[in-house]
């Protein structure tokens, strides 16, 4: 946690549960991520945390930006970023929504189907279409399934077509999947689609772009390797595959920008033993699955827990959220343990829950407010 986050929970002391946010962390973070690839420019997708301070920050310091919907669209540009930097990537989208982007002034657009590659011909015409393929996700902690990408064959017909529709075929996208702590998932995705860069130009239409998604892992209770060999890992094998001829290249991270910049303040709503000589704990806080940590679902991000008597002596917990909901578990399986002394009433904080936290949060399950959240 950075000295500015302890200094503000120690002298504002806010209600819990909130979030407090290190804006400077993110600038930090884009300024390593820029170092580790210097060629490729970033895109951040905005789902991750999309705070106006967050935002702005990154506007400042001329990011490019991955909108999922119109909302968030909007936001970009109401902090400060032009059209030209917002690409909208999610590959299903409203009708209305591509419509009203594209009024806006967004040219870049994701597809992974004919259907959605018709939808933007209507409503987006002339603009830049990159398409999405499906790459392995093994080694990604936070996996996004086969819900997304087509096949290296239909995104060759895809991208042809583009062309008769009056769309720019500018590129392809992939994403290996989110918290991909092996780096080399990205390598065999380049592998995977740099054949299509080849096929596009023997038939007249060279693409330009190569969207490496995001997936770029945070730090949890884990340790994960550093940025910059995931940067080695890319661009060793994108000159194995592209040689001189490096197509442009974009990243669209997002838990790596704003993961670590949040810290998670709670309070210990109940600390229990099913029978008295039980060594297993329940600690009950005031912030659980349906508060914004959607992503302990299957125990699969582990956040780092402290507490007021790291150092003491501890015991094996089930850690639970403080709604009447039984799915609200957060950890039961992944052998945490915390101080004995932990009692109820005392602090506890998250940590590295800048990422898909605050919009995870629901509305009023139980009558518990939203997570408030203090931008620093
Ligand atoms: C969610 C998402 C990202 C960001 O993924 P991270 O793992 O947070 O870096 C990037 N691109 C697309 C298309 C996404 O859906």
């Amino acid at each position: 946690m950075s000295q500015k986050i302890a200094r503000f929970l120690a002298e504002q002391q806010p209600a819990t549960p909130c979030l407090v946010f290190d804006v400077d962390r993110v600038e930090e973070n884009f300024r390593a991520l820029q170092k580790a690839l210097p060629l490729a420019r970033i895109y951040y997708a905005v789902k991750a945390n999309p705070a106006a301070p967050v935002l702005s920050r990154l506007a400042g310091l001329r990011s490019h930006f991955d909108a999922a919907s119109w909302e968030e669209v909007q936001l970009c540009l109401d902090a400060g970023a032009p059209a030209a930097a917002i690409s909208f990537g999610n590959t299903i989208k409203k009708a209305s929504a591509i419509a009203r982007a594209h009024a806006a002034g967004v040219r870049m657009f994701a597809f992974d189907s004919a259907e959605e590659l018709a939808k933007l011909a209507a409503h987006a015409p002339g603009s830049r279409v990159y398409c999405r393929v499906l790459v392995e996700n093994a080694g990604a902690e936070w996996p996004l399934s086969r819900k997304f990408g087509t096949s290296v064959e239909m995104a060759r017909t895809l991208l042809l077509r583009a062309t008769e529709l009056g769309l720019e075929p500018y590129g392809v996208s992939f994403h290996v999947g989110s918290q991909q702590t092996d780096a080399s998932a990205w390598a065999a995705a380049i592998a995977k689609v740099a054949m299509l860069f080849t096929d596009l130009s023997d038939a007249g239409r060279p693409l330009r772009m190569l969207n490496l998604g995001g997936g770029f892992p945070t730090r949890y209770r884990d340790a994960v390797p550093a940025i910059d060999s995931f940067g080695r890992a890319i661009m060793a094998a994108m000159t194995e595959h592209f040689g001189n001829d490096l197509p442009e290249m974009v990243i669209e991270p997002g838990r790596f920008l704003v993961g670590d910049a949040g810290v998670v303040s709670a309070e210990v709503v109940l600390v229990s033993r099913r029978q008295p000589e039980d060594p297993l704990r329940w600690v009950y806080l005031d912030i659980g699955r349906f508060g914004g940590l959607a992503e302990t679902e299957g125990e699969a991000i582990r956040y780092r827990i402290t507490t007021p008597h790291d150092g003491a002596p501890t015991g094996p917990v089930s850690i639970a959220g403080p709604t009447c909901d039984g799915a609200d578990i957060l950890y039961e399986r992944a052998n945490y343990r915390l101080p004995l002394p932990l009692a109820c009433g005392e602090r506890v904080e998250l940590h590295a829950t800048g990422a898909y936290v605050t919009t995870y949060a629901s509305q009023r399950f139980n009558g518990f407010a939203p997570l408030a959240e203090h931008y620093i």
